[in-house]
Formats: structure tokens, sequence, C-alpha cells
């Protein structure tokens, strides 16, 4: 269905600008409750990020690479004629991208089908009523409507020139998506969860991987344990960590061999280089600080809890107000505000909790964690009131491959309190991506120690460590 380019209401209750994970969950449930609503997506491909160049072709790009392990851990299970996996890029790319595109497809129709006005063109407040488009051709459409959502999320930061000379000769994690060929050799800068995915993949599938950080660690703001664990094995698999290092400059060309030189006095010969470094928010051109929207230092719109800006009828969900950058909170808010501003009665007060959202990082082994680290733990509530249960083992689907392959698991306990209530669930290994999600609900209804280990155990799993820990 395509999208439509005149305005269908003289007066829409509410627009909501970009068509990502939360405008698209947002204007969808709006327009269920009957409300007159718009969508505008600058995008020719409806989804945002998480569709586009996120969550969804990454979780593909992790399934590759962990196939990639278990044709490895075969010959371990003594399967016979099993070779050393060859992954090709070349063909799966577009495999992947035709999925994607129908992905586009499908969103498209859904919000259509929900009675969504939806347009394609970039977004533009001219007042707090009032609503821009530039269509794909330049022509502009002007909405008149009672309520703003803004959803329009961010985009990857990259160094400028000024900063760091030739920091243009590498790509973001845009880029990576559009890599038509596997780099055989790849600088990863960044130490967050898009460094420590994307340098796991391109491991794990071969590239020789260099992952520069400019601390000792990648992953600081999770538990230490955890990140200390995913160090060590990141290295003993192969990736190259460069640590206390920051690029100084880059030299080559595009397509070609690039030099990077670090402060470390390091040279190192890529194919590609994958800045990774961080996001910022997508509020250039929007029009919001003309309006008197307050955006913080990072240019993210400033929220209060029930994701209002300071100005009344503007509100912001989603990447673009900087809080717990994830689909399913941008989903949430945007879910929860349409309930709260056209859903029935119950939802008057609904709103999102920020507190006690869980997340994986899709690492070689995966990351699972939800609540506060140990130090955040001890920060609120002294580390005498504060006590850790916790586990390190090998998975048993890892007791047929051999000594070198066997990937670590740890699991730790963080509780609170005579009663032990848990205020922290952190988990590395072998399923953890799965195992968190419920464990999640039990920290979000305020389960204690003695209530997961009340809780009969699924054997033999790797999830059963958390309520038999000791
Ligand atoms: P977006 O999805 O970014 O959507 C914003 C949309 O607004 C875009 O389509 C943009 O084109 C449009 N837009 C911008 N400005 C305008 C304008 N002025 N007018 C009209 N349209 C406009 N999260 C997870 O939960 N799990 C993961 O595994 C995960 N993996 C990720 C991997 C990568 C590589 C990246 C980059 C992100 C990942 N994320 C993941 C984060 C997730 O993608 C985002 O949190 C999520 O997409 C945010 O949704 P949003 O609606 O706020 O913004
Ligand atoms: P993050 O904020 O997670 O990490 C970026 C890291 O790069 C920083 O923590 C910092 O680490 C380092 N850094 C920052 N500036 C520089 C610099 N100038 N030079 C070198 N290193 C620098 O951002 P990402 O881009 O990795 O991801 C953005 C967000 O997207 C994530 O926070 C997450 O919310 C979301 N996301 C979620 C995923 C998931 O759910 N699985 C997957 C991917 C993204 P340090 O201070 O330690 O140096």
């Amino acid at each position: 269905m395509a999208p439509i380019t005149k305005p269908t209401h003289d007066l829409y209750d509410v627009v909501f600008i970009g068509g990502g994970s939360g405008g698209v969950a947002g204007s969808r449930r709006a327009a269920s409750y009957g409300a007159k609503v718009a969508l505008i997506e600058a995008s020719p491909k409806l989804g945002g990020t998480c569709v586009n160049v996120g969550c969804v072709p990454k979780k593909i790009m992790w399934h590759a690479a962990d196939i990639a392990d278990k044709i490895r851990h075969a010959k371990g299970y003594k399967f016979k004629n099993v070779e050393e996996p060859q992954f090709d890029w070349k063909t799966f790319k577009p495999q992947r991208d035709a999925y994607i595109r129908r992905l586009n497809g499908i969103y498209e129709n859904n919000v259509v089908k929900e009675g969504v006005d939806y347009f394609q063109g970039f977004g533009r407040l001219l007042s707090p009523q009032q609503v821009e488009i530039t269509l794909s051709d330049g022509n502009k459409v002007n909405l008149n409507t009672k309520k703003i959502v803004v959803a329009t999320g961010g985009r990857p930061t990259v160094p400028s020139e000024d900063k760091i000379p030739g920091a243009s000769l590498g790509i973001d994690s845009d880029g990576f998506f559009d890599l038509v060929d596997q780099p055989k050799r790849v600088a990863v800068v960044g130490a967050g969860y898009i460094g420590a995915e994307l340098a796991g993949v391109l491991n794990t599938l071969g590239s020789e991987t260099h992952l520069i950080i400019r601390h000792d660690d990648f992953l600081r703001t999770f538990d230490h344990t955890l990140y200390e664990a995913l160090g060590s094995w990141a290295e003993h698999t192969g990736i190259k960590i460069h640590r206390q290092s920051n690029v100084t400059k880059v030299e080559g060309q595009k397509g070609q061999t690039l030099t990077v030189y670090t402060d470390k006095g390091e040279k190192l010969e890529v194919d590609t280089l994958i800045w990774a470094i961080g996001r910022h928010a997508n509020t250039e051109g929007l029009g919001a600080e003309e309006l008197g929207v307050n955006l913080d230092k990072k240019g993210d719109i400033i929220t209060n809890e029930w994701q209002e800006s300071n100005v009344p009828g503007i509100y912001a969900i989603g990447d673009v107000q900087g809080r717990a950058l994830l689909t399913p909170v941008a989903i949430a808010a945007g879910r929860k505000l349409a309930n709260r501003l056209f859903g029935p009665e119950k939802f008057k007060n609904d709103k999102l909790s920020y507190e006690n959202i869980a997340t994986v990082v899709f690492s070689h082994p995966p990351i699972g964690t939800v609540g506060l680290t140990e130090r955040e733990a001890e920060h609120k509530y002294g580390k005498d009131n504060i006590k850790i249960y916790k586990s390190s083992f090998r998975a048993l689907y890892f007791s047929q491959v051999p000594e070198e392959e066997k990937e670590p698991s740890v699991y730790k306990l963080i509780v609170t309190g005579p009663e032990e209530k848990v205020v922290g669930i952190h988990i590395l290994g072998l399923g953890s991506d799965e195992v968190i999600q419920g464990f999640a609900v039990a920290v979000k209804m305020g389960a204690t120690k003695e209530d997961l280990d009340s809780t009969v155990a699924i054997h033999p799993t790797s999830g059963e460590e958390l309520v038999t820990l000791r």
C-alpha cells in the first residue's frame, strides 16, 4: 500500500513524526482507539533502525555466526566430513535484505490497515499544532493536529575529520549492513553494545578482528563479572583488543586497505574500519528548538515520566529522548502514551517504567542482564547490605567439544536486605539471551532469593543455575 500525499482530515488528533519502533507502535495503538492519526516517515523503508539497520539484520548475522560456531562444534559431536565453515556473505546479504524488504511491506500494510494516514516525507514542527511534511518529490503538505509525538530516533556518531583525519574513510553500523562482501581484516572502534556485537559476529565468521577501546574493558556499563569474562573469552577466540587506545589518524582509500593509527603508536592495516562509539538523536531540522522544546547537550529531547516535553502538546518517545535506547522501550512508550491519550479510563495513568528493563548483548556468548550491577547495588544499598550469589560453569552442550572451544557461563544474582530481594541478575553464556526474559518478570514482581529457590529447576539447562545458587 502506497503512502498518501494529502491529509484526509482537517484536524488530526495526533501526528507521529518517525516511523520506527516507537512511531509505528504508538500510531497503530492510537488509531485502534478511533483517533485520527497521521504517521510521517522520512525513509521509503518503514520500520526505522531496528528493522532496517539494527536488531533484525544484526540478529540474523548473529545467527549466521552462531551456526559457524556450531559447525566447528559438530566435529566434537563426531559428525563426519565437517570442514571449516565458509560463509558466503555475498549471496547471504541480498537474501537478508529481501527479508527486510518484506518486513517493510508488512509494516506498511499494518499501519494502513489500522487506519493510520501514512505519509512518506520529512516532518518538521511548525507549531505545537502544525507539522510540515516535505514529500519525496519536494512538495510540502501541512497537517493540523491536537498533539504531536516526536519519534525520530537517532543515528550513529562518527568522529569529525577535524578530530581524526581520515575518520570518514570508516563506516558506521548502517554501513556494516551495506557491506556486500565480508572484510578479511576489520577494526571496530567502540566499547558498547554495537562494538561488542559486530566484533563478535565478524570474528566468529572468520574476519581478522581488532577491537579498539579507549579504556581497559568493553561493555563497562555492565556488571564487571560479565565484561571481565566476556573480554577474556573474546581474546581467547581471536579478537585483538587494543586497550587504552584512541584512533589518531586513518589513511588509505575507501574500498582499499586502510591504515589505522592509534595513540599507542600502533599501525593497523585493515579492509574496513567501523565506528561504534555511540548514537545521537535525530533532532536536526526538526524545528523543535525553534518552538522552545528543551534538548539536552546531546540533542536528545528532554521528557518527563509521561513522555511530555516542556512544550504542552509535544511528546517524545524512543531513542530521540535518550533513555534506554532499545526497541521494546520505544514500542512500550508509544503504546502506553496512546493508551493514556486515547484509551479507556483504566489507562488514564499508563506510563512506562524505566526501572528493571532487561537487555541482551548478542555477543559470543550472549549476555543477559536486568536490574542493578554489583557496583550500582553497593552504591544504592551499601556494600554490607547486599549479597552476591555466583556460579561459573560450562553448559552441558560443551561437554563434547575440545577444551579450547568450551565457552564460559557465568551467572550472578545480587540480593539485598534480610528478605534477600533480588535487585540484579547478570548472566553470560549459551542461551542467556533467552533465559533472562523470564527472570526479568520475577525481578519486576519483586522476587526474593527464596522465591527462586522454591522454584523447581528444569534439568539439564543453564537456566536452572539461577534457582539453585548457593
Ligand atoms: P528509530 O527506529 O530509529 O525510528 C526513527 C525513524 O524516524 C527513522 O525511521 C527515521 O528515518 C525517522 N525520522 C527521523 N527524522 C525524521 C523526520 N524529521 N521526519 C520523518 N521521519 C524521520 N534494540 C534492541 O532492543 N535489541 C537489539 O538487538 C538492538 N540491536 C541494535 C543494533 C544496532 C546496530 C542498532 C543501531 C540499534 C539496535 N537496537 C536494538 C536499538 C533499536 O534499534 C532502537 O532502540 C530503536 O530502533 C528505537 O526506535 P525509535 O522508534 O525510537 O527510533
Ligand atoms: P553505546 O553507548 O552502547 O556504546 C558506545 C561506547 O563507545 C561508549 O560506551 C564508549 O565506551 C565508547 N566511546 C564513546 N565515545 C568514544 C570515542 N570518542 N572514542 C572511542 N570510544 C568511544 O553505543 P552503541 O553505538 O554501541 O549503541 C547505541 C545504543 O543502541 C546502545 O546503547 C543500545 O541501547 C542500543 N543497542 C542495543 C542493542 C541490543 O539491545 N542488543 C544492540 C546494539 C545497540 P567507553 O566509555 O567504555 O570507552
